[in-house]
């Protein structure tokens, strides 16, 4: 297979369904050339992720449930067992309680907090320290983040904080990495109809606030993503690490939008 991933071989975690978006990234690395193996979580998943993984000719479907260092390390096991080295990850994974996203950040509760931070931030920590030891020739590592770690957006609330934590730590691991030549990056995307997205408050709303306000007028597709991923995994970026990385249709440069129509 020719293409800018031939050869190489990388871990997607986050997968639910053909909603998710590790599938568009999956998609695009598929596409060029990259042999991949997917994690799932819990039993009920591997149903629509073996599938998946088999359209684009993967067999290597794992458990793992981030919350568990048993169960990190035991992927970990099995990635080490079967390809004894990794050229990149996709950590595509969050987690809060849903009754906390809407209302007021003012009352996330404490249980809350630190689970939001464990599945959200520590997990991908977890896993870059891990797979690093894997990446004896350099590598590429990409996780998910969203505009609420910046600003305040409706009803992200615990999450945005957790999400301002994950950049953070994207910047840290990509000191702690980059003398052995693994650059670590993340995808700041725009809103997009997914399992964990439906979770957030009124996202019909904040889908067509973003439609409307972004210099490109429409929202952003899984597949968008998974092309800049690809450009973030590949060694087209090669200079490239500790950025966040906005595929928003350009949401976050606007202060205020101009009127489209003549007359307000
Ligand atoms: P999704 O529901 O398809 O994916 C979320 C994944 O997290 C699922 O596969 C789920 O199994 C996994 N997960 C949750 N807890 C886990 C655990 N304990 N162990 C292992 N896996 C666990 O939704 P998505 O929108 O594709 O989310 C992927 C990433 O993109 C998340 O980090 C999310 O915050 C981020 N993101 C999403 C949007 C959006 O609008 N959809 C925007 C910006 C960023």
């Amino acid at each position: 297979h020719r293409g800018l991933m031939a050869g190489k071989r990388g871990l997607i975690m986050g997968l639910a369904n053909d909603k998710s978006i590790a599938w568009g990234i999956a998609k695009a690395l598929g596409r060029e050339g990259a042999d991949l193996a997917f994690s799932y979580q819990g039993e009920a998943l591997k149903k629509r992720v073996d599938p998946l993984a088999a359209q684009l000719g993967s067999t290597m479907v794992l458990p793992c449930d981030v919350g568990d260092e048993a169960s990190v390390d035991g992927l970990f096991d099995a990635l080490a067992e079967t390809w004894g080295s990794l050229d990149f990850i996709v950590h595509a994974i969050g987690f809060s309680d849903k009754e906390q996203l809407r209302g007021r950040y003012a009352d996330t509760t404490r249980d809350n907090f630190l689970l939001t931070m464990d599945i959200s931030v520590y997990s991908f920590t977890a896993v870059a320290r891990r797979a690093a030891a894997m990446m004896p020739a350099g590598g590429t590592m990409l996780t998910l983040t969203y505009y609420g770690a910046e600003r305040v957006m409706p009803h992200y609330n615990v999450m945005g904080v957790a999400k301002a934590a994950l950049e953070a730590s994207v910047r840290y691991l990509a000191e702690d990495f980059g003398k052995e030549d693994i650059r670590v990056n993340a995808i700041s995307a725009g809103p997009i109809k997914t399992l964990a997205a439906s979770g957030i408050g009124d996202f019909r709303y904040i889908m067509k606030w973003n439609e409307l306000n972004s210099p490109l007028r429409r929202n952003v597709t899984q597949d968008d993503v998974g092309n800049s991923a690809l450009y973030l995994l590949s060694p087209l970026s090669s200079g490239v690490t500790g950025e966040v990385h906005h595929v928003d249709s350009g949401y976050h440069v606007v202060g205020m939008k101009a009127v489209d129509a003549p007359d307000i």
